[in-house]
């Protein structure tokens, strides 16, 4: 049988399917300049995949292989053209760009500011390094790969997908298997406490530290899946960012941390508001707190101009919420426009990097969505095509096109 090459170009993805072993190499010419990040499976099948193409190719004559593969990349290939049909066509285009921007907003942010986490903010505050080269720099050294804090936020998004809405007791069971599997990647202190307790058989309202000093970023850095399932019900995020906060740290800086991200991811996914009133809504929110006064300090310092550098270090870049939460609306507020710039500016702030880059990634991401940051990024970042199927299945739930 002579060589078949079929090729499928659909805008951005092409797909190639060959059989003998003259098509595999051609195959193997077409697909070369694409490998820049694949994955290969090895043996008489390979698939090599990167999130914006996929090709498939064989040297075997086992069609019936060749078919399971190529069909198991087609369907993975359905939702990501409809993510850009969506963006382009559909109605609700636009907001479904702006729920992938929210999450791989913040996973991209994470992986920026993961290769400096902890480093002093002196440290991070490189005068040789213009913005472009810093993130590069930074986007080289991590190769896309983020932390804890999307692990999280990944697995709070699986629970409200799996079962078709947010239940506590689901979220704490993916909490739970993501402890078990023991790629925690950075976990905070209060997280793995409270994640020990659930393993030896506390229920999700008795696991979280209660402890004054559990005010970690735990809580606001996983929580945007909450703000973008209850986007057309704001009143939502109170039930379900507490009970989600709850099962890890059942602080009150903690959930009103919580509280004021999931409102502001709602407030800029809808995209309907002023930007200079995002912090004075948030404050109308959220409930008396550190978080409530160290917001309307931020909101402030916006007002007077402050640099960003100057005004991070008023505000705090630690592991305390309420510094972190502050930082990162400085950070996205002072540079709405620019996704790199916010996140530049998360990062210079030192200390907890990754955290204050992932939700100044996912409050940039919501305003700007996902074409708003560099396509680089968006095709190399780790799970790039499960955050975005994430994103849109929750999009689904959110505007009741699913159950
Ligand atoms: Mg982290």
């Amino acid at each position: 049988m002579p060589s078949i090459c079929k090729i499928i170009r659909q805008r951005n993805y092409t797909i190639l399917c060959s059989c003998p072993i003259y098509g595999a190499l051609f195959d193997l010419i077409m697909v070369a300049p694409f490998m820049r990040r694949s994955s290969i499976e090895l043996g008489w099948q390979r698939a090599i995949s990167c999130s914006r193409y996929r090709f498939a190719f064989s040297i075997s004559s086992d069609f019936k292989a060749i078919s399971r593969q190529l069909s198991a990349i087609s369907s993975d290939l359905s939702y990501q053209r409809s993510a850009v049909d969506g963006q382009l066509k559909l109605s609700g285009g636009v907001m479904k760009n702006r729920f992938i921007g929210c999450l791989l907003g913040l996973a991209i942010g994470d992986a920026l500011g993961s290769r400096v986490e902890g480093y002093p903010t002196e440290a991070v505050r490189r005068p040789d390094l213009g913005i472009a080269e810093f993130l590069d720099e930074l986007w080289h050294w991590s190769q896309g790969r983020w932390t804890d804090d999307t692990k999280m936020a990944l697995a709070l998004a699986e629970s409200i997908v799996e079962p078709g809405g947010f239940n506590p007791e689901y979220a704490a069971r993916k909490y739970l298997e993501w402890y078990e599997s023991g790629d925690w990647r950075g976990i905070g202190n209060i997280t793995q406490r409270s994640l020990s307790r659930l393993k030896e058989g506390a229920s999700w309202q008795e696991s979280g530290i209660k402890e004054d000093w559990a005010a970690g970023n735990g809580t606001a850095m996983r929580v945007a899946p909450i703000g973008l399932l209850n986007m057309n019900d704001p009143g939502r995020i109170e039930v379900d960012a507490r009970n989600d906060a709850i099962i890890t740290h059942n602080n009150h800086e903690a959930i009103n941390g919580s509280f004021a991200v999931a409102f502001a991811i709602v407030r800029l996914a809808k995209g309907d508001i002023d930007l200079h009133r995002l912090i004075p809504e948030t404050v109308d929110f959220i409930h008396p707190s550190e978080i409530l006064i160290r917001l309307e300090t931020a909101q402030k310092l916006l007002e007077e101009g402050v640099t960003a550098d100057d005004a991070l270090l008023d505000l705090g870049t630690g592991s305390y919420v309420v510094e972190t939460v502050a930082s990162s609306f400085y950070c996205f507020l002072s540079s709405p426009d620019s996704y790199e710039t916010a996140i530049y500016h998360a990062i210079r702030g030192g200390n907890d990097t990754d955290t204050t880059a992932a939700i100044t990634g996912a409050l940039s991401g919501a305003y700007l969505g996902f074409e708003g940051i560099p396509l680089k990024w968006r095709e190399e970042v780790e799970d790039a095509a499960r955050i975005e199927r994430l994103a849109l299945q929750i999009y689904d739930i959110a505007t009741g096109a699913k159950p």
